[in-house]
């Protein structure tokens, strides 16, 4: 029965390790589900932008290695630059994303602008794609950090060549101005989320332009940041997930590399935006599994208490089935015993004759019975009172009980003071030493007995003694033998053993 109350516990513990197992490992995985959703929808988008910024840079560089190439061989002195400058004028009308195209000299001094063509008086040998193209003779494309356009104000992305004169010398530059507007115009029109950003980076984590727009991320370097240097630094393309450190929104990052140019760019949705919904599912998935473990705790917790209740009851049952059994035990041997001597009484005397008759005639052996009655006892209780006479009785028969060994012996209180003893599988012989040592007994406790000619009391003794197939046909004249044969002792004078 404890075993049960073992065995719901158990039962009620592995239910809830399973339910909020099941509950945990569904949550987490709908939140991966969720998050490679949120990766392979950036990859995707990330790869649509790279697609559009190469498009852009491809056009421009096509465009600056014409005019370098045209600089080069025709020069750009004074008799060229009518020619250049309505080149510059066709060139920029037949690329609406370009804000500008500008030729410097040497020394960095505006020769030609397609935004401006009158008299120029700009100098930009200040800003870093000049200096680049003057100190590295490398005759690439150089995509250069956005400036803000000395005229209009208009943030740009440059995107320029070095101009070399016959010997291989430094001499100016081309480049062309991007407005970052047009990258703005696309990336709004990209549903992000509130917290989204997308964002073109240099491949050394100069960022080009950011959506949403703020003045103050203009121009920011990543190249120091531990977060662009785990994550994006040397690879072509991945995700990863990190608070901004533009505007501490924690979010999830898609990037790509442009294969021809060195540019980055980026994806990224708020954390907490992309998981609203798998939040949303979690939470509920919880309360389901709350109300489930109440519901399975409360169920069990009523099996607990009918179990428990009844073991309660059935231990109650088995105490009172045993005082039953024990009251019954008592009773069994209250009926069976003579309240007086303490010996069995008459109808256990008649039960255990008849059950021992049949038991000798199915085993074969002999059965003895020896009948005893105290001697002179009228005389006794006359002379002593009938006080006297029971604790004479009682000491009788305790001097008889003691001399019988074997527990199928049985000796009983027959009648008014008459004892009997049984004495299954005995023959005559042994029935006579039994009784003669009876009657030693009873001449060892010396109860006196004025009256008696002998001064004590003293027994006469008739024994009968039958085989097993008579026993069973003579178990009621066992008796009658052993009867006559006691009264032959009585005859003959008492305190004898007749047979
Ligand atoms: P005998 O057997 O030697 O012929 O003489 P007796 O005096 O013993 O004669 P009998 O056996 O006929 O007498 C039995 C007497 O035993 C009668 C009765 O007063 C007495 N007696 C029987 N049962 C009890 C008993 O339980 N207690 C007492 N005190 N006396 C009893
Ligand atoms: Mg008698
Ligand atoms: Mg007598």
């Amino acid at each position: 029965m404890k075993r049960d109350l073992q065995l719901v516990i158990v039962l009620l513990l592995i239910v809830c390790c399973s339910l909020v197992l099941i509950t945990f490992w569904k949550v987490m995985a709908a939140r991966e589900r969720a998050l490679s959703n949120v990766s392979v929808n950036g990859a995707n988008l990330t790869q649509a932008l790279v697609t559009y910024s190469e498009g852009i840079m491809r056009q421009s560089s096509t465009l600056l290695n014409g005019m370098v190439e045209r600089l080069e061989t025709d020069g750009f002195g004074p008799a060229q630059s009518g020619r250049l400058q309505s080149l510059l004028q066709i060139q920029h009308r037949a690329m609406p994303q370009l804000s500008g195209l500008t030729i410097y000299d040497k020394e960095g001094n505006w020769l030609l602008s397609s935004s401006s063509p009158g008299v120029l008086r700009f100098n930009s040998s200040d800003r870093v794609y000049f200096s680049h193209h003057r100190a590295d003779p490398s005759r690439d494309i150089f995509i250069g950090p956005p400036i803000q356009h000395r005229s209009n104000k208009e943030w740009v992305i440059t995107i320029s060549r070095r101009v070399d004169d016959e010997r291989g010398d430094f001499a100016g530059v081309v480049a062309a101005t991007l407005g970052i507007r047009n990258f703005l115009e696309l990336y709004g029109k990209i549903d992000v989320g509130d917290d989204g950003a997308i964002s073109l980076t240099l491949a050394n984590g100069q960022l080009l332009v950011r959506y949403p727009f703020r003045e103050q991320d203009m121009g920011k370097d990543f190249s120091q940041s531990a977060d662009f240097r785990k994550y994006f630094l040397g690879r072509d393309s991945g995700k990863a997930s990190f608070t901004s450190s533009l505007d501490g929104v924690e979010r999830l990052y898609t990037f790509r590399k442009s294969e021809n140019f060195s540019l980055i760019t980026t994806v990224a949705l708020g954390k907490k935006e992309a998981l609203r919904n798998w939040r949303f599912e979690a939470l509920l998935s919880l309360t389901v599994l709350a109300v489930l473990i109440l519901f399975t705790l409360g169920t069990g917790w009523v099996l607990f208490r009918l179990i428990k209740r009844r073991i309660e009851t059935q231990s109650q049952l088995l105490m009172a089935r045993q005082q039953l059994l024990d009251a019954n035990e008592k009773l069994a041997q209250l009926a069976a015993q003579d309240q007086l001597t303490g010996l069995a009484n008459r109808r256990c005397f008649d039960e255990t004759l008849a059950l021992e008759a049949r038991r000798a005639q199915r085993a074969g052996t002999s059965l003895c019975l020896i009948l005893m009655d105290i001697d002179l006892f009228k005389l006794f209780n006359d002379t002593y009172g009938h006080v006297a006479g029971d604790e004479c009785l009682q000491a009788v028969s305790l001097a008889v009980a003691r001399c019988v060994r074997r527990p199928s012996d049985l000796v009983a209180r027959y009648g008014g003071e008459e004892l009997a003893v049984i004495l299954p599988d005995t023959d005559l012989e042994g029935a006579r030493q039994l009784a003669a040592a009876m009657q030693q007994a009873l001449a060892e406790a010396g109860i006196a007995h004025a009256a008696s000619p002998c001064g004590r009391v003293t027994m006469s003794i008739g024994i009968a003694c039958m085989s097993g197939d008579e026993a069973v046909l003579c178990a009621p004249s066992i008796v009658e033998v052993a009867d006559c044969a006691l009264y032959r002792a009585k005859a003959g004078g008492r305190n004898r053993i007749e047979s």
